[in-house]
């Protein structure tokens, strides 16, 4: 088996209103893998990639990266960050910077570039997600589907060792569902270690090396991308059932 680069160990949140968010969650993530997370809202997803990328501080339980725990106050939070790509649902671009500028910024603020090598990197990453046309446009002027590429292109250009995706489609038009999904089985294809939180089971099965489904804060079931043909759980069970009925 390949080398783990990301390691959840027994991982608590219990938020200051008393919500015990997530309830001992423990999984693996190795090299070149795509893990998908899912699970009825407010089962926690969102929570356990706040606790790895240290938006959050978990109440309990250890994350490492190559074998190191990351959430120590030791650790470099912005070191943490650069090493760990993410991508939100809600795109998080800054809309008064022109689409190179959103790229470029931790390249030059975090990997100290020059403008020159923060724009070279910028260009092929932009390409790389289609969008080398749209350098100069601002946020405001693309549709979600863009921006949502833009903000993959962002992450992609620090040279993370693992990206975490938060339901990266789920803000956007059906018709613009597709192209996000489309780059992102690239990235799968070209070997990237991800995770990606996603409502979209058929995209789950047929990119993801395993899937990861929660429940109630806890990991209820686990398994190749199989499980969702042939759930073991009763709750996997009644989860895919439910989604069915929504379609
Ligand atoms: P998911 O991403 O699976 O929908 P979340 O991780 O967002 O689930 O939420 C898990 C639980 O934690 C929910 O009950 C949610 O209401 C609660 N929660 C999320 N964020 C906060 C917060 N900042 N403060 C208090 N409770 C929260
Ligand atoms: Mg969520």
């Amino acid at each position: 088996m390949s080398q783990v680069v990301l390691s959840i160990r027994d991982l608590h949140k219990i938020y200051a209103g008393g919500v015990h968010a997530v309830r001992g969650v423990s999984f693996d993530v190795h090299e070149g893998e795509s893990v998908a997370i899912i699970g009825s809202s407010g089962s926690g997803k969102s929570t356990v990639l706040r606790c790895i990328n240290r938006l959050i501080e978990p109440t309990e339980g250890a994350i490492l990266l190559r074998n190191e725990q990351i959430n120590t106050p030791s650790a470099d939070v912005n070191e943490v960050r650069s090493r760990i790509g993410m991508v939100f649902q809600s795109f998080e671009l800054f809309s008064h910077l022109k689409v190179l500028d959103n790229v470029t910024l931790g390249l030059r603020h975090v990997r100290g570039m020059s403008k020159e090598e923060a724009n070279e990197v910028a260009l092929e990453v932009l390409g790389r997600v289609d969008m080398l046309e749209r350098v100069d446009a601002y946020p405001g002027n693309l549709s979600g589907g863009q921006k949502q590429r833009v903000a993959i292109a962002r992450a992609l250009a620090m040279k993370p060792e693992v990206i975490l995706f938060d339901e990266p489609t789920s803000a956007l038009d059906p018709e613009l569902i597709g192209s996000v999904l489309q780059t992102i089985r690239g990235l799968a294809d070209e070997g990237m270690t991800m995770v990606i939180v996603t409502h979209e089971i058929n995209f789950a099965r047929d990119v993801a090396d395993r899937i990861v489904y929660m429940d109630h804060g806890q990991v209820a079931e686990e398994g190749p991308s199989s499980i969702v043909n042939e759930p073991k759980s009763d709750r996997l069970k009644k989860f895919l059932s439910s989604i069915n009925e929504e379609h």
